[in-house]
């Protein structure tokens, strides 16, 4: 567990630059799913994503500490977010993106004034170059989830949902390599033990489904799902254990149920959320969470999604 005092001092780093995302509802959602659903906010957040709010406490600290460059290895969200937090404490960013990251994405990087490197396909390819890159030039490398601080960070969205929401029941969260869902789960477990915390994932990349059965951390081939940020293919060895412990279930879903829930987003509540940040709602909507009739938190955990993917998500 991360202790509530390491996140209510994250919440205290970040507050000047990140935002207290909303909190909306839709009674259409609240029919279809039988629980009364909050959903939070995070499409809205600064860069588009819940990353903001552990790479800003981590980069802060470090640039407090002297820290004068840092580096991340990311094809989406985190890297934009370090980009982001980089640029407006004066510190220069270097992003290790994949070969084929989309032309959107490494433009947004840029565009916060971060530098951008190229290396292979994978992961296990950019790591390595973003850690020679990091010690080459005396920088701080950012990690995307396995990290104290950034789970700290992420837990401030946790904080948030309890304050906004006294008497919600439960969270569901999507789990990619599971920082946001053990932010979470630590905040409010802590605040509010008899809540229940729901983690999703995609069932063609449910590393941390197989995880939890095995009672290890299994790592699985090369994933294909539309809700890129989760297509990590082991849990963090940091995160593992947090959501070993502490997530009261965790559910896959379907990628239609995620495009679904997508349009369903769109179509009734009027919010663009990129397909990882649906994943939450398609478990409430294909009934998969295992819940009814309570008050139910959602994280809508990002919304970068290009104006075409998007349209092409909507047709059916
Ligand atoms: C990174 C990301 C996730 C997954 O977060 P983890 O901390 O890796 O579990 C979910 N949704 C969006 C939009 C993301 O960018």
């Amino acid at each position: 567990m991360i202790g509530l005092d390491k996140i209510r001092e994250a919440a205290e780093e970040i507050s000047d630059v990140v935002h207290r995302t909303p909190v909306l509802t839709s009674s259409m959602l609240n029919a279809q799913t039988g629980n009364e659903v909050f959903l939070k906010g995070e499409h809205l957040q600064k860069t588009g994503s819940f990353k903001i709010r552990g790479a800003s406490n981590k980069i802060l600290k470090a640039v407090r500490g002297g820290a004068r460059h840092v580096v991340a290895a990311s094809s989406g969200n985190h890297g934009q977010a370090v980009a982001y937090i980089a640029g407006k404490s004066g510190v220069q960013s270097t992003i290790v993106v994949p070969e084929d990251a989309s032309p959107a994405k490494v433009a947004a990087i840029e565009a916060y004034g971060g530098r951008v490197i190229r290396c292979g396909l994978t992961s296990a390819e950019r790591i390595p170059e973003a850690l020679r890159i990091a010690e080459e030039t005396g920088g701080v490398f950012i990690p995307p989830y396995d990290d104290p601080d950034i789970i700290a960070g992420q837990g401030t969205a946790g904080m948030e949902i309890l304050s906004q929401v006294p008497d919600c029941e439960a969270v569901v969260v999507p789990v990619g390599g599971g920082g946001l869902a053990a932010g979470i789960v630590c905040a409010v477990k802590q605040l509010k033990p008899d809540i229940l915390v729901i983690g999703a994932e995609p069932e063609t990349a449910d590393d941390t489904k197989k995880s939890l059965e095995a009672g290890r951390r299994i790592a699985i081939g090369p994933t294909q799902t539309i809700a890129d940020g989760l297509r990590t293919s082991i849990p963090g060895e940091m995160t593992f254990p947090i959501l070993q412990n502490h997530l009261d279930r965790l559910v896959t879903v379907s990628e239609e149920d995620i495009s679904e829930a997508c349009r369903f987003l769109f179509q009734y509540a009027k919010q663009v959320v990129e397909p990882s940040g649906a994943v939450s709602v398609a478990a409430l909507l294909s009934g998969r969470a295992g819940i009814s009739g309570k008050k139910v938190a959602a994280v809508l955990s990002g919304g970068n999604v290009s104006a075409g993917g998007f349209a092409e998500m909507l047709k059916i």
